[in-house]
């Protein structure tokens, strides 16, 4: 997502090596070209390499590229990758057909160079764009990690694969102490500062791939924690609430540094089909609310 200079990556598909070597010596100056020379082969270097674009020859042998396109839209992992067909096909029906199946553009031939290049160009920019409103979309402007939309998304999935798999899954809501004091001590503009640390903190607490730390609502954050059962989740949190406890976050002033501490409630369950998603999140809440009942800074993972 925040890999921006990486160099994008094109799949060429072509099963007659001339095309595929001029096709490579025009795109590869500015991007990353793999190649293959039949379906079975295109399909396979989908799935593997995950490329930026696919430019598909119709007539190959073995399957052809419109029922390679079919088998990429039936893919989660490529449905949304963008294929351009580029073909010796120049009837209106058959540019119909491709289109119609869902590839974003068809080129004949024999092509122009500079038109492959510059439509490889304007649908890799439309796809940049795409990425950057998900992007927007699903993160927070303030913190700059997942927000709520982001999160949820991210919870059904491990909500269904902990149930598939039959493990564990935990959940942190965590809760600033006392925030609104802060908030009137040293004004709103440092109250975000502080959030923003904060959640650097969280984001980092967030380790293995599964894990997702993201903006619930104003001041509180969660942690999503995939194949963890309660217990690992509650020593987790310990961490978690003693570094906010040590962390010396700088006001914008530069000079004070201040003692923030915030509360967690941590839930954890090995789901079942019947259980509510809600469910987690609600009894982390509950949690959380006991650890503030009982004094602030501190975790409670148990009724
Ligand atoms: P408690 O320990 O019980 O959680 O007390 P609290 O003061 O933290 O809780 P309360 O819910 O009363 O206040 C939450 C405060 O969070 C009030 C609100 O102004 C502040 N807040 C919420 N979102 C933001 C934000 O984006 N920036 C800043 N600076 N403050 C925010
Ligand atoms: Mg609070
Ligand atoms: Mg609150």
């Amino acid at each position: 997502m925040n890999d921006e200079k990486r160099r994008e990556c094109i799949l060429v598909v072509d099963d007659e090596p001339a095309n595929l070597m001029v096709l490579n010596q025009i795109l590869s100056s500015e991007y990353t070209v793999l190649t293959a020379r039949t379906g079975e082969e295109a399909l396979d270097r989908a799935q593997e390499e995950g490329p930026d674009l696919i430019l598909l020859d119709i007539l190959l042998p073995g399957i052809d590229g419109f029922e390679v396109l079919r088998k990429l839209k039936a893919s989660v992992d490529t449905q949304f990758i963008p294929v351009i067909f580029i073909t010796a096909l120049d009837k209106d029906k058959d540019e119909e057909e491709g289109l119609l199946l869902g590839a974003v553009d068809y080129i004949t031939k024999p092509f122009r160079n500079g038109i492959v290049l510059a439509r490889v160009r304007a649908h890799l920019q439309i796809l940049r764009q795409m990425r950057m409103i998900e992007h927007l979309g699903l993160t927070d402007p303030l913190t700059n990690i997942p927000n709520r939309r982001c999160f949820d998304d991210h919870l059904a999935v491990e909500w269904k694969r902990a149930i598939r798999n039959k493990r564990c899954l935990s959940f942190l809501m965590m809760d600033l102490d006392k925030f609104k004091i802060y908030n009137d001590t040293y004004g709103h503009p440092q109250g975000d500062v502080l959030l923003t640390s904060l959640a650097r903190i969280f984001a980092t607490a967030a380790r293995r791939p599964g894990d997702l730390a993201a903006r619930i609502g104003g001041e509180e954050f969660g942690l999503l924690l995939p194949d963890t059962d309660v217990e690992a989740a509650r020593q987790i949190a310990e961490e978690i609430r003693s570094e906010v406890e040590d962390a010396k976050i700088p006001l914008l002033d530069g000079k004070l540094i201040t003692r923030i501490t915030i509360s967690i409630g941590v839930s954890g369950l090995l789901p079942s089909p019947d259980d509510p998603i809600l469910g987690l999140l609600k009894k982390a809440d509950q949690r959380l609310y006991r650890a503030k009942e009982n004094g602030r800074n501190r975790v409670c993972a148990e009724d």
